[in-house]
C-alpha cells in the first residue's frame, strides 16, 4: 500500500472505472525568469553585447557578455529564451545602425550637392575639372 501524498500540488482522482490517478500541478514550480541580457546590471546601459559564445550540449549557451559603457563582464550559462531575446535585440540594434548610416549618407550627399550647386552658380566648375 502506498503512503498518502500530502503535497498540495498533487491531487488523487478516482476515475469512473475505479482506477485512480494522481494529477500534478506545475504552476507552483518555480521557473527561472528570463533575464534581459542586453541590459547591464551595473549601469543599466542597454547595449550589452556577447563577447564570445558557444552552444552547450544541453541546449543552453555559454557566453561572455560585456557592457561597452562600464566594461562590466560576465561569463555564464544562459537559456535558449534569454539568448533568443538578446539576438532579437542585437538584430534590432543592427537595423537602427543601418538606418542611422542611411540618414548620415543622405545628409552628407545633400551637403555635397549644395556645394556643387553653389560652385556651378559661381562658375567655379570648369570642363578641366572632369
Ligand atoms: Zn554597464
Amino acid at each position: 500500500m502506498s503512503r498518502p501524498n500530502h503535497n498540495p500540488a498533487v491531487r488523487k482522482i478516482v476515475l469512473p472505472s475505479g482506477r485512480s490517478i494522481e494529477v500534478v500541478r506545475f504552476d507552483d514550480v518555480a521557473v527561472p525568469a528570463a533575464r534581459d541580457l542586453h541590459i547591464c546590471p551595473v549601469c543599466a546601459c542597454d547595449l550589452v553585447q556577447p563577447y564570445e559564445w558557444a552552444e552547450t550540449s544541453e541546449g543552453s549557451w555559454r557566453m561572455t557578455l560585456e557592457c561597452p559603457n562600464c566594461a562590466w563582464l560576465e561569463s555564464g550559462l544562459y537559456n535558449q529564451l534569454e539568448v533568443e531575446m538578446l539576438e532579437e535585440r542585437l538584430d534590432h540594434g543592427v537595423d537602427e545602425m543601418i538606418n542611422d548610416l542611411r540618414r548620415l549618407t543622405r545628409a552628407n550627399m545633400a551637403v555635397e550637392v549644395d556645394r556643387f550647386v553653389a560652385a556651378l552658380a559661381h562658375d567655379l566648375i570648369l570642363p578641366e575639372d572632369f
